[in-house]
């Protein structure tokens, strides 16, 4: 009965479950996907993926994809605020819709997750939806929604499987306060939240309720956040998100959360640089402190796979583990955690293993890998940070282009209505080599990928300068920096 509730749309995991396979792939999200699929579809492995929960993974269900449709709704909040600048005379009669908004969003996930199962249908891959345990290096028990547990061998086998937000320190009363996943079920739309960490998630999401009119308070441990970006991104976007109202507690740490029964709402204790203070009437408390790679109860003790001290699996840059025929990529790695980067690992790792012989030594090259924060404004970057580049070149063969600027976006609006963008370019040596490219300001998420094949090409300065620019936009900034 479980069965057919779970695979009632698919005619191949109707079917009872293969005990033998050629690639065991545990983990059905970007990166079990991708190797998966390629597999299958590109060589005609007989491959099967084993996952546990909705298929698409964290981006998908609680990541990337909804998050992404999250900062839509927020820049269209903000785009409505600034209509009036332009002569529109637009009305906000009701807040936003969260509820109903929330209600389209799951929809659209759950058709994504209709169009994952397609896919593999399509490209004949066996889809298991189970838990997986290995028992060796080539087998494992899958243990079905319903408990019915079956033994697959496997010729090779991928370990796919993500991470999973990690667990708040303990300190009284944290467990009263939900992670990444907890946002996406947030129903009604919140008055005031209360979010830790200093990372993506933190950034992204405290942009997005600040521009949905909740009240947001960012704790964060030193004096910025996105403390791996370059210093011009931490300094202007901590600048912002002040400018812009979000209550930043800088050098501060949670002491208590005390929940009102009557009302459940949170009252939050802390600390702040040498000042204790209190926030009461808070909807939710969201850790977002990191993620942590998933590898509990997977059997990996019996297979012999070695993990790194913080809990990922240890890989070459092959995806090879120390256990011959076991392979594993994506956030279980701990290597850079995107989605693109899982998905690009397991289609090389798959090429690799059933290609032909020239793809015999493919491996994903993760330098120069562009990433976009998703933050107010939108954060892009690739390559080193000025720190990063003064210890590998030496501050002498630097040479560093700065550019600030208001955004024609803004010229219609008063002074406090406007964003800033900034732009900053490290080249190394005579040639002026791009080593590091990060910007903010609107539209930086869409400018960073045509400048991230650049970058990746090697470009300098000059090649930079030899494109002509695009007028009036503010990504001819980039090719005509002095
Ligand atoms: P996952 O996608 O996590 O997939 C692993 C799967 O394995 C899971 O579905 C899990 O249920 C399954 N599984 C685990 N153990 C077992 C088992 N034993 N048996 C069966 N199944 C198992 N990245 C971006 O590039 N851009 C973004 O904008 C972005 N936004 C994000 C926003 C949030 C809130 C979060 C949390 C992440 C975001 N990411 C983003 C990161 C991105 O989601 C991950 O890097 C990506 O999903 C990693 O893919 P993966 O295949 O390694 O793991
Ligand atoms: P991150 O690793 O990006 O950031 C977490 C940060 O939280 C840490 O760097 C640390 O910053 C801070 N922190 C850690 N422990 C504590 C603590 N106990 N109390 C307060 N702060 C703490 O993790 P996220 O959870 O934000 O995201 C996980 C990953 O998912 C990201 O690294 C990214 O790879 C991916 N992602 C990508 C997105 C995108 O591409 N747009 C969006 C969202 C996620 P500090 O040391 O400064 O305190």
């Amino acid at each position: 009965k479980n069965l057919s509730r779970h695979f009632s749309t698919s005619r191949f995991a109707m079917a009872p479950i293969s005990k033998e396979t050629d690639f065991l792939v545990i983990g059905g999200g970007s990166g079990g996907l991708g190797a998966a699929r390629q597999a299958s579809r590109q060589y005609g492995v007989k491959a099967m993926i084993v996952e546990s929960a909705r298929l698409g993974g964290t981006c998908v269900n609680v990541g990337c994809v909804p998050k992404k449709v999250t900062f839509n709704a927020a820049a269209i909040a903000e785009t409505i605020h600034q209509a009036k600048s332009y002569g529109f005379s637009v009305q906000e009669t009701a807040p936003f819709d969260w509820s109903s908004f929330k209600t389209k969003r799951d929809a659209y996930i759950k058709r994504l997750n209709g169009i994952y199962e397609r896919n593999l249908q399509n490209d004949k891959v066996e889809y298991v939806h189970g838990w997986a345990k290995l028992l060796s290096p080539n087998s494992a028990e899958i243990t079905l929604d319903d408990g019915t547990k079956t033994v697959v061998n496997a010729k090779k086998i991928l370990l796919a499987m993500g991470g999973r937000p990690t667990t708040p320190p303990h300190i009284a009363g944290s467990e009263l306060g939900i992670n990444s996943d907890g946002f996406f079920d947030i129903a009604t739309l919140p008055k005031k939240v209360a979010l830790v960490g200093a990372g993506y998630i933190a950034v992204e999401f405290a942009g997005m309720f600040n521009a949905l009119g909740v009240e947001t308070h960012l704790f964060i441990r030193y004096d910025t956040f996105l403390r791996t970006f370059d210093p011009m991104i931490q300094e202007k976007v901590v600048k912002e998100y002040e400018r812009l109202g979000i209550h930043l507690h800088k050098r501060s740490a949670i002491s208590s959360v005390k929940k009102d029964e009557s009302t459940g709402k949170l009252t939050l204790d802390f600390k702040e640089g040498d000042a204790h203070g209190s926030i009461s009437d808070v909807d939710h408390l969201i850790w977002a402190i990191g993620r942590t790679a998933q590898t509990d109860n997977a059997g990996l003790e019996n297979s012999g796979v070695k993990l790194t001290e913080t809990g990922h699996i240890v890989v070459d840059k092959f995806q090879n583990t120390n256990v011959e025929n076991v392979y594993a990529l994506g956030d279980v790695t701990g290597a850079v955690e995107l989605t693109p980067v899982a998905i690009a690992a397991g289609r090389r790792l798959a090429n690799r293993l059933f290609g032909p012989k020239e793809f015999e030594a493919l491996h994903l090259d993760y330098s120069n890998i562009p990433s976009v924060v998703f933050a107010h404004p939108e954060v892009g970057s690739i390559g080193l940070t000025e720190p990063q580049a003064v210890e590998k070149y030496g501050r002498e063969n630097l040479k560093i282009y700065n550019t600030s600027f208001t955004a024609m976006y803004y010229a219609m609006m008063e002074p406090e209505e406007k964003g800033p963008t900034s732009y900053k370019l490290i080249c190394a040596g005579p040639e002026e080599k791009v080593v590091g490219l990060h910007i903010m300001g609107l539209g930086s998420g869409e400018m960073l990928q045509g400048f991230g094949v650049a970058v990746k090409m090697g470009a300098t300065k000059r090649d930079f300068d030899n494109c002509v620019a695009i007028h009036p936009t503010s990504a001819e900034e980039l090719v005509t920096l002095k």
